[in-house]
């Protein structure tokens, strides 16, 4: 299929025009205009860009792509490799940051909801991305971290009393530590994100509210998954989504 169709159909699905965001949603690196196969990973790394140009890909599909606000303008060292690697391929970089956080059933809040057993009675945050609810089976927080890592096949780093019962919690996956503060006004007994800063340590003490760190990476899998799978099945393609580990 043509290239140009899926970016239309995917920028309305995720109504990207609604978001202000550190990077450009949609094509970020322009290659072969026909597609069949898409590789979906995490991070647009040297090393996802290997491994999809091995499994034949004509398109990878990010949610970390590239052209950050803070980046560096000028191609050269490893910008320079990357960009080498894609054009000289062909292969087209699409990625999908703040719109994929918070798309109601493919984002990554959305199927960490479906995985966690948490229900969304609502979202919060700038740009509305984060979201809070009840849990399904409310559960002390030692509990809830074993679930955690069970679905997210990795330990979570949890401040607050491990008998701490959890029923209503706030999450926002990746980097969304800095939500804490609204989490705690919106009265959860928990928040969950990907990453944890220093300070949020003691915010989370101090306010009684359990914090739990789940991983940047292990957080932000299933979103770019669950958007592939989508198109594969719209548009008749192949579809793989390579996991990348990453343990932050
Ligand atoms: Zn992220």
């Amino acid at each position: 299929m043509e290239v140009k169709y899926l970016l239309d159909y995917t920028g309305q699905l995720l109504e990207v025009a609604r978001f202000r965001d550190y990077c450009p949603n949609g094509l970020q690196v322009e290659g072969r205009s026909q597609i069949r196969t898409l590789v979906s990973g995490v991070s647009a790394s040297q090393a996802l860009l290997e491994a999809a140009a091995a499994a034949g890909a004509d398109a990878i599909l990010v949610h970390h792509g590239w052209f950050w606000k803070s980046d560096e303008a000028r191609v050269v060292g490893i910008r320079r490799q990357r960009l080498k690697f894609l054009l000289e391929r062909e292969i087209n970089l699409i990625a999908y940051h703040l719109p994929l956080d918070a798309h109601p059933q493919l984002g990554n809040n959305a199927q960490l909801a479906q995985r966690l057993g948490f229900n969304i009675e609502n979202w919060f945050g700038e740009q509305q991305i984060g979201a809070y609810g009840t849990l399904q089976t409310p559960v002390v927080l030692q509990a809830l971290c074993t679930n955690v890592e069970q679905a997210l096949q990795r330990r979570p780093l949890a401040i607050g009393e491990p008998q701490r019962e959890i029923r209503r919690i706030a999450w926002c996956s990746g980097g969304a530590q800095n939500y804490l503060a609204q989490a705690i006004e919106l009265g959860v007994d928990a928040f969950l994100t990907g990453e944890v800063s220093e300070h949020t340590v003691h915010l989370a003490r101090e306010s009684g509210v359990a914090f739990i760190a789940a991983g940047h990476h292990a957080t932000e899998r299933y979103g770019v998954q669950a958007l592939g799978e989508h198109l594969a099945a719209q548009f008749g393609l192949t579809h793989r989504f390579l996991d990348i580990d990453n343990p932050v």
